[in-house]
């Protein structure tokens, strides 16, 4: 129990979407309980069955946000149950019950993407109006009211959207900054830790192996010294798309020092991984040109092993990489499955 506290706050801290829905959970129970009693007391039992509806879909969407981790699904059922209550309300309580609608705004654009959320706020505006004008009287007060509700409900919904999908836009090319490599748009360390962490921990669940290439540039100093840094660029920049185009779109590759890179391939056993390998040391050999001439690399391979931490398995393959330099370069080595550990 003590534990369970602090681990509940850190998936809260961890998962915005997840903390959103809790939030907006909570203060959707205990702002609208209150009202499902009151409007039940003075017997007006189609709005309190709304509000008691609302209240309990949101307990189940917070629940099932929590169990599944999946936070799309309960959002775009709250957003849908909220919007219909909302409305319901609204053409029940007239006036009174307008004033719902503006938060109901912010509630659509927190919980669905900004596309889903206009389209939300645009049936509400569309299905209260309408109710109006079918039934005269209703909803509206007067029609210079309908109208004013009709402008302020439109202003308030673009211009959530446009504040929702800046923050979007903002927060993917932060994402993408964050994890890419900014002269070859490879992956970077940060992610590579990550995705490494992520092949252990599922290799121990589900038993999926993998298997990892170091590859090395040979000689690449010597680029950078007789024609200078940007060609050397130049060869990098090459280098990643030529991995890229030549290997299978599951495998991940990430630059992790100056010219060493990492392949991370899911479902590759060892003979699959030796193929690898060779393939792209042909490629690499056959199509990378620097500004001297043909560039080739090293590589060291290892699949990974029962009960191993990533980093050992990513030292087995950085030695198998070294003993490829020692023989001379241009070479790839992978690690026999039932091999014994390096001398
Ligand atoms: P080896 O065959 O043993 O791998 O020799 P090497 O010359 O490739 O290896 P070494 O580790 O001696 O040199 C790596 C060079 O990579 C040194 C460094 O200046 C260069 N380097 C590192 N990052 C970059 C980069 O972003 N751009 C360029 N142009 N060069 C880089
Ligand atoms: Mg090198
Ligand atoms: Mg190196």
């Amino acid at each position: 129990m003590s534990k369970l506290i602090p681990q509940l706050l850190k998936r809260l801290r961890q998962d915005f979407q997840l903390s959103i829905i809790t939030l907006m959970g909570l203060f959707g129970i205990l702002a609208i309980s209150p009202y499902a009693l009151y409007r039940l007391e003075e017997g007006n039992y189609l709005v309190s069955l709304a509000d008691t509806v609302i209240v309990l879909s949101t307990i189940l969407a917070v629940l099932y946000a929590w169990r599944s981790g999946d936070t799309v699904k309960p959002g775009v059922f709250l957003s849908a149950v909220f919007s219909t209550g909302a409305t319901l309300i609204a053409i029940n309580l007239g006036v009174n019950g307008l004033f719902w609608i503006y938060p109901l705004i912010l509630f659509n654009f927190f919980m669905v993407s900004p596309g889903k959320a206009m389209i939300a706020m645009l049936l509400v505006l569309t299905a209260l109006v309408g109710h109006a004008l079918l039934v005269p009287g209703t909803v509206f007060e007067s029609n210079y009211q309908m109208v004013s509700f009709l402008v302020t409900g439109l202003m308030a919904s673009v211009l959530t959207y446009i504040f929702a999908f800046r923050t979007r836009s903002q927060r993917d090319q932060l994402q993408l900054l964050a994890s890419q490599d900014p002269l070859t748009g490879a992956r970077n360390r940060r992610e590579m830790n990550k995705e490494l962490r992520i092949a252990v921990s599922t290799h121990r669940r589900h038993g999926n192996s993998y298997g990892v290439l170091v590859m090395d540039l040979d000689h690449f100093k010597q680029i950078n010294d007789r024609f200078g840094h940007p060609a050397g660029d130049q060869v990098l920049v090459d280098f990643v798309e030529l991995i890229q185009q030549s290997s299978r779109q599951e495998n991940r590759l990430f630059r992790f020092g100056g010219e060493e890179f990492l392949l991370l391939l899911p479902n590759t056993d060892e003979a699959g991984l030796r193929a690898a390998a060779a393939h792209l040391q042909d490629q690499v050999r056959a199509r990378l040109r620097g500004p001297g001439g043909p560039v080739t690399m090293s590589v060291g391979g290892a699949i990974l092993r029962d009960g191993e931490p990533w980093d050992g398995w990513l030292q087995r393959a950085d030695q198998y990489l070294y003993r490829a330099k020692h023989a001379g370069r241009n070479l790839s080595i992978v690690e026999a499955e039932a091999s014994f550990p390096l001398a």
